[in-house]
C-alpha cells in the first residue's frame, strides 16, 4: 500500500468562487501542478476529495461535475501529475434536496471519502496527506488516520479550529515546496541522501515516508 496526496478541491485545486461546476470557473491555483509532481514523485497516488453540496441543493447536476471532474483530470495528466481518483460527496444534512437530504460520513469533516478512497485504490492512509483549506478538511483528515495535515490559504479563523499538529502554510505553492522538502524515502540499496547545504530548514513535520 502506498502513501496518498490528498486534495480538497475548491480553494487548493482551483481558486474558490462558491460552488465551481463549469470550466470557465476554473482557475487553477499557483503551485497545484507543482505539488501534484512532488506527490507523483514519491509514488504517491493523488486522490481529490470534494464536498459537492451544490449538487443536493440542486445547483448543478452529477453530469455537470463528472463532466468538469474529466476536464480537471486531463489538465493533471497534460501536466505530468495524472489523479489516481476523485471522490465527492453531494449530500448535505440541512440543504440538500430529496433524497440528498441526509447525513453522510463521506461529507467533510467525516472521513468517509478518505476510506472509501484508501479501500479503492489500496492506500496507506497512516502515511498520507491531506491538503485542504479548511478545518473540515483538516479534520477529515485527522479521522482517517492521516499523520500529515497542511492547511493553507492563511485564513487565521480555520488554522485555530484546525486539529493540533496541522501545518499552516499560507499557500498551495508552500504545501509544493514542503512536500518536495521532505527527505526522500531511502533509496533502494543506498543510504538516505546527503542533506542540501545552504538549504533552509522547512517548517512542520519531517519525516519519511518509508516508500
Ligand atoms: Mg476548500
Amino acid at each position: 500500500m502506498r502513501p496518498a496526496l490528498f486534495l480538497d478541491r475548491d480553494g487548493v485545486v482551483n481558486a474558490d468562487r462558491g460552488y465551481v461546476h463549469r470550466i470557465e470557473q476554473v482557475e487553477f491555483l499557483p503551485g497545484i501542478f507543482a505539488l501534484a509532481r512532488a506527490a507523483r514523485a514519491r509514488d504517491m497516488p493523488i486522490v481529490i476529495v470534494t464536498n459537492q453540496s451544490g449538487i443536493g441543493r440542486g445547483l448543478y447536476s452529477e453530469a455537470d461535475f463528472a463532466a468538469l471532474m474529466q476536464w480537471m483530470a486531463a489538465r493533471f495528466a497534460t501536466e505530468g501529475a495524472p489523479l489516481t481518483g476523485v471522490e465527492h460527496c453531494p449530500d448535505h444534512p440541512v440543504h440538500g434536496l430529496g433524497s440528498y437530504r441526509r447525513e453522510n460520513d463521506r461529507r467533510k469533516p467525516g472521513p468517509g471519502m478518505l476510506r472509501d478512497a484508501a479501500a479503492r485504490h489500496g492506500l496507506a492512509l497512516g502515511r498520507s496527506v491531506m491538503v485542504g483549506d479548511h478545518a473540515t478538511d483538516m479534520l477529515a483528515g485527522q479521522r482517517a488516520g492521516l499523520p500529515f495535515l497542511v492547511l493553507v490559504g492563511g485564513d487565521a479563523a480555520e488554522a485555530a479550529a484546525a486539529p493540533p499538529g496541522t501545518l499552516a502554510l499560507p499557500s498551495v505553492a508552500a504545501a509544493a515546496a514542503w512536500l518536495e522538502g521532505l527527505r526522500p524515502a531511502t533509496p533502494a540499496g543506498g543510504a538516505a541522501p546527503a542533506s542540501e547545504p545552504g538549504r533552509a530548514p522547512l517548517p512542520g513535520p519531517r519525516c519519511e515516508f518509508g516508500l
